[in-house]
């Protein structure tokens, strides 16, 4: 029996897909795997329920999978693809509900600056958002579940991905936005059933993981399931995934795995 849900909320990078004003085969596709709102997971246990990011499309992904509840929510990285839904969180802090969210301090300090505004802690702030911080420093639980932090290179900033841990047993690694893993998180991971990687198109990229990267990398960790997630206009679903080995998938909006 599966007590873990793991919803893609979205899959897409910084753009979108489709982007504004690209006519290319894949913005114009009509499989509905290639229309990817900016990356995010949404996370079920029977005891709790958090995200992993909201950014500019949050509402639109909430209303979509018909979310109503969020106990927390975890941060990646600041940028704003991850973060710029977060005042769209406010539906879950009715009735003077607080709501917890996790970050490292340099994504913390970068959050609490862009949205200064919800900081402030004023009783005739009602009906905003109430937002907690608490800086990840090391393994912290949601309920029954562990969750350790995966600092991942990700250009000028470090990203973190999360490890979701129950019962000893490591369900899923989710590492977005980043441009390799490293052996100190590659240890971390090892025996992880699940792995979603960042693969952002076929050519190498700065900040990012290619698909040869995340296919080697998916190789090395050796899950029993690897999701490709953050995809750019570059790679259609239906091409990529036929190149791709056994056990190797492409994740996609609303893609829901029982872990
Ligand atoms: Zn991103
Ligand atoms: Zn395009
Ligand atoms: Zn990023």
């Amino acid at each position: 029996m599966s007590d873990f849900t793991l919803t893609f909320l979205g899959t897409g990078t910084s753009l979108g897909i489709p982007m504004i004003g690209c006519d290319c085969e894949v913005c114009s596709s009509l499989d509905p795997r290639d229309n990817r709102t900016r990356a995010s997971i949404y996370c079920e246990t029977p005891e709790c329920v958090w995200g992993v990011d909201a950014g500019p499309d949050f509402r639109a992904q909430a209303l979509r999978e018909n979310i109503r509840r969020m106990d927390a929510m975890l941060f990646t990285h600041a940028h704003t693809d991850h973060v710029m839904g977060f005042d769209d969180l406010r539906p879950f802090c009715f009735g003077g509900r607080k709501l917890p969210i996790y970050a490292s301090a340099e994504t913390m300090e970068t959050i609490q600056r862009s949205f200064a505004f919800a900081f402030v802690d004023d009783p005739r702030s009602l009906g905003y958002l109430r937002p907690v911080p608490n800086i990840v420093e090391g393994p912290f639980t949601l309920g029954e579940t562990v969750i350790t932090p995966l600092p991942v290179p990700h250009g000028r900033v470090t990203t973190f991905g999360y490890l979701f841990t129950r019962g000893g047993r490591k369900l899923a690694a989710y590492l977005s936005d980043c441009k390799a893993v490293p052996p100190a998180v590659m240890a971390e991971i090892a025996g992880v059933d699940t792995v979603i990687l960042d693969a952002l198109r076929y050519k190498e990229h700065g900040t990012h993981m290619s698909v040869a990267e995340a296919l080697a990398v998916a190789a090395e960790v050796g899950a029993r399931q690897t999701w490709f997630t953050h995809l750019s206009h570059d790679l259609g679903h239906a091409e990529l995934e036929r190149t791709l080995p056994s056990g190797v998938g492409i994740a996609y909006d609303g893609l829901k795995l029982c872990l």
